[in-house]
């Protein structure tokens, strides 16, 4: 369910409509089968130079509306070559949308197949961890737009069920995402496999030296498009701290959801294994909580998240991974139990609230340990967040929690075991490795074919446990 009325009543400029921008009539009806009247911010800037054949560098985060600010014009720009035969070698891939999580890449996958329902355009996505061949039967068929995370498209290049000679546009979504969980590499061989002559799309919540560094590697004259300022957190979230000590964070949690009268809020949490724990707290505290996170089941994650979209759970606690890319309308309210090791999660946490103009609520727990922590992002987003008290709050004690020791040395034992190998100057990075899965951090190796994983329940890669392990990590849904 799109949230239309939260896009609607901030749009670019009342003035602004979609037929101002020369969209073909069939995407005007998708648009209006959608309920989207007025573009938003990003959509006014993008939808014309995207059409012009420009290359964009888009500072935008999920919840700008930033999906349809580039698949609008694409699907526009392609509607040139749209053929009705039913002939694969009709339809050859003209653009490739990449995306950091499998969720992300369905939610652009659902996106591009409302605006582009009413023309003879298709459109399929590919992502790790589940079933290849009908990925690879709806590739055969001929699609002109995929979506796809970076390690299962080169599965199908490799598998030579992919062809991406005629690739006219790149888009590549949450650059500084993918970049953080290590698909530099594959990035590049992607990018070498496509026509020099093509159209580049970047969008990035955040820009660090690295993601420059990558957007002057392949963008060519870019025209840069900033709705908000980068790394900023928008005007309209209120940003509140309270000190609390570590060991009373959990009932902190507890207290603010109660006093508060929170009915739809992420609470994130550094940890896989301290998001469960608090979510279990929670729940003995009477607040109807699940936890989602790398160690969920696909299954368990999605059913988490419609719960909590229709309601029936008030608190989602999560690791930043797994909150990546959700759509999740009218979020009133973030809470950061931890405060996140990198400064940019901050942003990236904080604009799950406050989304297409809406106002809302940061709220982050911090103790003393977390001083340079919370300098960093003080220094990132230029702005002092007010110091509060949490004036009434008792902390009780709770059979529930474990020792705070026992938390710390998962983190340092998931520390110590992430490797950072890599040559393509991650070093910027070294704050991340701790909460990066390992798996992220080696470049693309082929997925072994499915029959032969059926047979041996391996990879292939040394008896190593499958990717289709490391994908359920990282969520996303079988098509519906
Ligand atoms: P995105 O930032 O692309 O993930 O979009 C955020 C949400 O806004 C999605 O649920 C879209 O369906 C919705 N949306 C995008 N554009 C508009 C629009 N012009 N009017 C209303 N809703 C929109």
């Amino acid at each position: 369910m799109p949230d239309t009325q939260l896009a609607l009543t901030h749009p670019a400029a009342p003035a602004v409509r979609f037929e101002d921008f020369g969209l073909s009539p069939d995407i005007l009806r998708a648009l209006a089968d959608q309920g989207y009247i007025h573009p938003t911010p990003i959509q006014a800037e993008a939808i014309p130079i995207v059409l012009q054949g420009c290359d964009v560098m888009g500072a935008a985060q999920t919840g700008t509306g930033k999906t349809a600010g580039f698949s609008l014009p694409i699907i526009q720009l392609l509607l040139a070559h749209a053929s009705t035969s039913a002939s694969p070698a009709r339809h050859p891939v003209r653009a490739l949308i990449l995306t950091p999580t499998r969720e992300l890449a369905d939610q652009v996958a659902d996106n591009v197949k409302a605006y582009s329902r009413h023309t003879p355009l298709r459109s399929t996505v590919v992502f790790g961890g589940v079933d290849m061949a009908p990925q690879t039967a709806a590739l055969r068929s001929g699609v002109e737009i995929v979506i796809a995370t970076p390690g299962r498209l080169l599965d199908h290049v490799q598998q030579k069920t992919l062809n991406l000679s005629q690739t006219q546009i790149l888009v590549m979504d949450e650059a500084d995402r993918m970049l953080d969980m290590g698909f530099l590499p594959d990035l590049q061989r992607i990018i070498n496999m496509l026509p020099a002559q093509r159209q580049n799309l970047m969008f990035s919540a955040t820009f660090s030296p690295e993601i420059k560094k990558l957007a002057n590697s392949f963008l060519k004259n870019p025209v840069t498009i900033e709705v908000a300022r980068s790394n900023a957190t928008a005007d309209n979230v209120t940003q509140v701290l309270y000190k609390v000590e570590e060991d009373a964070k959990h009932d902190a949690v507890a207290y603010i959801i109660r006093e508060r009268g929170l009915k739809q809020v992420i609470v994130f949490s550094n940890t896989k294994i301290g998001a469960s724990r608090l979510s279990r707290h929670l729940e003995k505290e009477g607040v109807k909580a699940a936890a989602i996170h790398g160690d969920k089941t696909q299954g368990e994650r999605m059913a988490a998240l419609e719960a909590f979209k229709q309601g029936t759970i008030e608190v989602l606690v999560a690791t930043d991974v797994a909150a990546r890319g959700l759509d999740i309308a009218e979020l009133p309210c973030v809470i950061n139990f931890d405060l996140p090791y990198n400064a940019e999660d901050y942003v990236h946490r904080v604009g799950r609230t406050g989304r297409a103009g809406a106002s809302g609520d940061a709220i982050s727990l911090f103790s003393d340990k977390d001083a340079r922590l919370l300098t960093d992002i003080e220094k990132l987003i230029k702005h002092t967040i007010s110091r509060l008290q949490l004036t009434g709050f008792v902390p009780q004690r709770s059979s529930d929690r474990r020792p705070r020791y026992e938390e710390s040395s998962d983190r340092a034992a998931s520390s110590r075991s992430s490797g950072n190998s890599s040559q393509y100057g991650r070093s910027a990075y070294a704050p991340r490795k701790e909460k990066i899965d390992p798996w992220f951090l080696k470049p693309y190796e082929p997925t072994v074919p499915a029959p032969q994983q059926d047979q041996n329940g391996a990879s292939g890669q040394g008896g190593k446990p499958a990717k289709a392990k490391v994908a359920a990590l990282l969520g996303g849904m079988p098509k519906r």
